[in-house]
């Protein structure tokens, strides 16, 4: 690291004090550990109200939303404080010839510094599954919350400075400015939520003191809807799977590729269920109370040209496509007619626009899905049981859902949950990141007298050879 850089960096203090206190907190019981993450939640549900005001501030969330968010954390926190004890404990391996007489496990310790530079579209659970792990793990936590959604991130700082001391939970609230100097410390750890550009930032600057990375990023989620699908369950499925969040989740489906023999229905059902699910008293889109808002203008105007761009270029508006710049609203919308010269068949949507494009044999979509780095999430739509598994066989990403979309997060704590290369790199929810904050150490104990005095010492004649 550059001295100069070192010296001036704002953040050097909180950060040796949090480095200092990762040896005591190395040394604290499961129970310990539990009680934090414990009290954490409880200050997390008692600032609901001023959670729910942020959220709605910042993209116009009803409270369906952010219960979401408290339940999802909730059940984090239960499964880890009942699970710590078992995580926590050596961990014994088989013997080998090479160790007999000897005893070997695997400890796990706490890396020990730990940063997270959160995200904005569901701020409150993206940042405590994060800072759960670490502390469940031992570490010290430094969360930098993201700065897109300004109002939770001073609720996160509020309830975390209630908490735990800043040497243990530390808040940093700024922009790229701030992530940028953090990521000049030489953190242990470093997870990331966000796109892939600043993914690759983030990693290059853990490459400078040979951080480990979890990244959670995105890219573009294919659906596939076989001709045997329940065309009427998909529909019902995708269309909410697109519109929560006014699109704004990584896991949303970003283009459906349909068999060409289906296609009419299925646009047709997502269309009347989209209506049936944000415009069922026919007073308009706009109006309804679960469509959120798009997070700010620079991803309002992003969307909007995406959508431009595929209409200039030939695509077919099926559905939707209102834009109100001022109220950040973009419509539910469906496109066909897409090609892959348009952007919107090249980016991420982040937004509530569906793109369906026609397959006629299977082979057409495998080629479409392997022409994309790989995906976050994947579905397949379909009854017949040979297909889905001919899908699931071609293609990979970081998971995989059939007959449904969005469930893989946040719903079983068994599931781990990441990405794959482009769309991210290592797990987390529940034992998963606990284990990215943790360093598996292998141990092998000899016993008194030794188990095996001679053979690993001179003369070695051909004691070895006999082995092989
Ligand atoms: P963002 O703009 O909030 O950025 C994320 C974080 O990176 C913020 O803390 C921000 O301050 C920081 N940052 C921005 N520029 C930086 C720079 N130059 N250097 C260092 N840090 C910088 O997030 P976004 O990119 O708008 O988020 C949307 C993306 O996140 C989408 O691609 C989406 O798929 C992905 N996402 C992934 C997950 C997941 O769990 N896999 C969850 C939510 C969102």
């Amino acid at each position: 690291m550059n001295a100069v850089l070192k010296e001036s960096n704002r953040f050097r203090t909180l950060f040796d004090r949090l480095q200092t206190r990762v040896h005591a907190l190395a040394l604290t019981s499961a129970e310990e550990r539990a009680d934090k993450i414990r009290r954490l939640l409880k200050a997390t549900l008692e600032a609901r109200p001023a959670i729910l005001a942020a959220a709605h501030k910042e993209l116009r969330v009803n409270e369906t939303d952010v219960d979401a968010q408290l339940l999802m954390i909730k059940s984090e926190a239960e499964f880890i404080t009942r699970n710590l004890a078992v995580w926590m404990a050596p961990q014994p391996v088989q013997g080998s010839l090479m160790t007999l007489g000897k005893k070997c496990y695997i400890r796990y310790e706490p890396k020990g510094v730990v940063l997270h530079l959160s995200t904005w579209n569901a701020p409150i659970a993206e940042a405590f599954v994060m800072a759960y792990g670490a502390i469940a793990a031992g570490c010290t936590f430094v969360l930098k919350p993201s700065e897109l959604a300004p109002h939770s991130a001073q609720v996160l700082a509020d309830i975390c400075a209630k908490v735990l001391p800043e040497d243990e939970l530390a808040v940093v609230n700024g922009g790229a400015d701030v992530a940028t100097e953090l990521l000049q410390l030489p953190f242990n750890h470093i997870f990331y939520i966000g796109g892939h550009q600043v993914g690759r930032i983030v990693m290059r600057a853990a490459a400078e003191h040979f951080a480990t990375v979890t990244l959670e990023m995105g890219g573009k989620n294919p659906v596939i809807v076989d001709a045997s699908a329940d065309l009427d369950e998909a529909g019902r499925k995708i269309a909410w799977g697109r519109v929560a969040n006014a699109g704004q989740v990584c896991l949303a489906p970003d283009y459906a590729l349909v068999h060409a023999s289906i296609v009419d229905a299925f646009v047709a059902a997502l269309a009347r269920h989209m209506t049936a699910m944000y415009n069922a008293d026919g007073r308009g889109f706009q109006r309804s109370p679960d469509l959120p808002r798009i997070v700010n203008r620079r991803h309002f105007d992003r969307i909007k040209a995406l959508l431009d761009d595929a209409l200039d270029k030939g695509a077919k508006l099926e559905f939707g496509g209102d834009t109100d710049a001022d109220d950040l609203y973009i419509a539910p919308t469906i496109l066909t007619s897409v090609t892959e010269d348009m952007r919107i068949m090249q980016e991420e949507i982040f937004g509530p626009i569906l793109c369906v494009l026609p397959f006629n044999e299977r082979e057409e979509a495998i080629a479409t899905i392997r022409r994309r780095p790989k995906p976050l999430g994947a579905y397949i739509f379909a009854k017949d049981r040979a297909a889905i598994d001919w899908f699931m066989a071609r293609t990979t990403s970081g998971s995989l859902v059939v007959n449904h979309n969005l469930i893989q997060s946040g719903t079983n704590p068994h599931l781990p949950f990441g990405g794959v290369n482009a769309s991210g790199i290592g797990r987390v929810g529940g034992r998963a990141t606990f284990l990215e904050c943790s360093n598996a150490r292998s141990v092998v104990e000899d016993q008194y007298p030794a188990g095996d005095p001679n053979i690993m010492f001179p003369p070695y004649s051909d004691k070895y050879k006999k082995m092989i």
